[in-house]
């Protein structure tokens, strides 16, 4: 079979990736015409993120993270033949690799080539790769959002369970975040089955009233954020209330604040609506946005745990320790 060759990579992306369990140049790394994943979208994911601290490059909550990636795997039946620390110092190896001290972490995990049945596990291999990407800042931009209610509606659990992490998942990420650029707007918010607000594309969302903090859970059709989890922790260290419920549109509506967080957005104020107003940030979400700055940054001590450092002159694989 005729393999196709990755397009160029821009300079903006890792030159190395690890693929199958080596490092190997982003210019051979080659997926087959035939690779289940192309076709029918049936891989898993993770977002990770690496940010510079003041005691070298720190990847945050790097073991949630696979913890996640070997549960959405499972889901859909790929067995990744590596064990999850593997795949830690995998991720490791990597940024190094390519002398990242900050960077935006792509574990794949796909059914590769083999025949088009639709019951891939049966058949086809599972292929591990992680690449990397610069990213500084949030995705979504500096600032705040504009943010419109999507007209697409969330897929149901029932459907698509929404708590794995899974490429197929994201093609109705993809109409609602096309649908909002084509009207002006940053992001969009998906409404579940019921009318109930589930999330923002690739982001959870919170509301805040007085010092109270409400978000949804998987009950709403969401996949859980690990970044939903560091901010509910860190605010209730600060003494805000959490509620976590079902939210309606009115509770949006009605909010003082509205906020995204997500690994890719961090903490993103709301600003807008369609077309109402919110101060972004307001002061619930500002002191938010500067303890998740400071936790991933390694600037304050409470959650060493959440760190995975990466010190340079180490031999791969020893590099870093998960409980730092
Ligand atoms: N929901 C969806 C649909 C997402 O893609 C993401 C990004 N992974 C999130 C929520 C936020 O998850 P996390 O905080 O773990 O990045």
């Amino acid at each position: 079979m005729t393999a196709l060759q990755a397009a160029p990579t821009p300079h903006h992306t890792s030159d190395v990736v690890w693929f199958d369990g080596e490092l190997v140049s982003a210019r051979d790394a080659y997926v087959a015409p035939f690779t289940h994943a192309l076709h029918y979208g049936s891989g898993v994911f993770e977002g990770i993120r690496a940010y510079a601290t003041p005691r070298a490059t720190a990847i945050f909550r790097l073991r949630d993270h696979i913890r996640r990636l070997f549960a959405s795997a499972e889901t859909y039946g790929l067995r990744i033949p590596f064990g999850l620390e593997r795949l830690e110092e995998a991720v490791c190896e990597t940024l190094r690799a390519n002398g990242f001290q900050e960077g935006y972490i792509r574990p794949l995990v796909f059914f590769g080539a083999r025949g088009i049945s639709l019951a891939p596990a049966f058949n086809c291999p599972t292929h591990v790769l992680i690449a990397l990407k610069a990213l500084s800042g949030s995705l979504i931009g500096a600032g705040s959002a504009r943010v419109t209610i999507s007209p697409w509606q969330k897929t149901s659990s029932k459907a698509l369970p929404s708590g794995a992490k899974a490429c197929g998942h994201y093609t109705n990420s993809i109409l609602a975040l096309q649908d909002a650029y084509e009207r002006g707007f940053d992001e969009a918010i998906l409404l579940n089955s019921k009318g109930l607000v589930a999330e923002g594309t690739g982001e959870n969302v919170f509301v805040v009233n007085a010092r109270t903090l409400v978000t949804n859970d998987a009950s709403a059709d969401i996949l859980e954020g690990i970044t939903r989890d560091t901010i509910v922790t860190l605010a209730r260290e600060r003494g805000l209330r959490v509620e976590v419920r079902l939210l309606e549109l009115d509770d949006l509506y009605g909010a003082s604040e509205v906020f995204f967080t997500g690994t890719a957005a961090e903490v993103m104020p709301i600003g807008e609506i369609d077309g109402r107003r919110f101060p972004a940030p307001g002061p619930v979400t500002r002191m938010l946005q500067e303890a998740y700055a400071g936790a991933v940054r390694g600037e304050e001590s409470a959650h060493p745990d959440w760190l995975t450092r990466l010190s340079d002159g180490d031999a791969p694989g020893r590099a870093y320790d998960a409980n730092d």
